[in-house]
């Protein structure tokens, strides 16, 4: 079972550096290989040197899909991989919701993120409006396969023939997370039934369009310790991408316990 903790824009490097002093001391060995910290990005280096020889993951919450250029403010994904960034989250609902990312341009990131080695972790996501509309399939398929096309173009491309310059399948590298956008920071978390239909169906999906049954499918959506357990269980649930819970210790560790 994976925990990826998703601080958002919060802690500053030395709280970050206290969280993973504290981390090493609190969890085991095993623990420590479930986690997965993304910090602000401003935080990695801070994230990398208190948490050097341990065996502890992180990555970033966000890049831009260019190596270098004009984009103020932006972070490439070869800078957060030189970081130590082992993975990225693309297309959180915030991103897609507050700044406009749309699955073109996120199709863009999972290829970007692919290039240098690092995990993306596709987010998506059906809204309330869009769940009651009766239209939450249509809008995971319509991210899924907007949002991986480049990936899949790219496996179709090889299929005819042409060598990947990595030697590797694009089709395996990729995770998803299922977060419905209602589910967000509200302290409501979909039921056991809404969970085990949307993995279920991602699950099936990433499968009939050429990607590795193995691909990990987290669930995210006000995850605590005390829903944690259920949901664990639910088939095709492989982790949670967890926001507020993952800010306080105890709660990411009781997550992680919980089991
Ligand atoms: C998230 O930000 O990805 C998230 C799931 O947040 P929360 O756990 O706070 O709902």
């Amino acid at each position: 079972m994976i925990v990826a903790g998703n601080w958002k824009m919060n802690k500053t490097p030395e709280e970050a550096k206290q969280f993973v002093a504290s981390l090493l001391e609190q969890a085991t060995a095993t623990e420590l290989r479930e986690i997965i910290l993304l910090p602000p990005a401003l935080c990695l280096s801070a994230v990398r040197e208190a948490a050097k020889g341990a065996k502890l993951s992180f990555g970033a919450q966000n890049c831009h899909f260019a190596k270098s250029g004009a984009f103020t403010g932006e972070n490439s994904a070869a800078v957060l991989a030189h970081m130590g960034a082992e993975y990225c989250l693309v297309g959180h609902s915030e991103r897609r919701q507050l700044f406009g990312e749309t699955n073109e341009f996120l199709a863009k990131k999972v290829v970007a993120v692919e290039e240098t080695g690092m995990v993306p972790i596709l987010c998506i996501g059906e809204t309330l409006q869009e769940r009651e509309a009766g239209k939450t399939k249509s809008v995971l398929e319509s991210q899924l396969r907007e949002g991986l096309n480049s990936l899949m173009m790219e496996d179709e491309v090889l299929e005819m023939g042409e060598k990947d310059d990595l030697g590797m399948d694009p089709l395996t590298g990729v995770w998803i997370a299922y977060e419905p956008v209602w589910a967000i920071g509200t302290g409501r978390v979909a039921g056991p039934d809404q969970v085990r239909e949307a993995h279920g169906w991602i699950h099936s999906w990433l499968a009939e369009n050429g990607f590795v049954e193995s691909t990990p499918i987290l669930y995210g959506g006000s995850v605590k310790p005390e829903n944690a357990a259920e949901l664990a269980k639910l088939p095709h649930v492989d982790g949670f991408l967890v926001g507020g819970a993952s800010l306080e210790l105890k709660s990411l560790l009781g997550i992680l316990r919980s089991k």
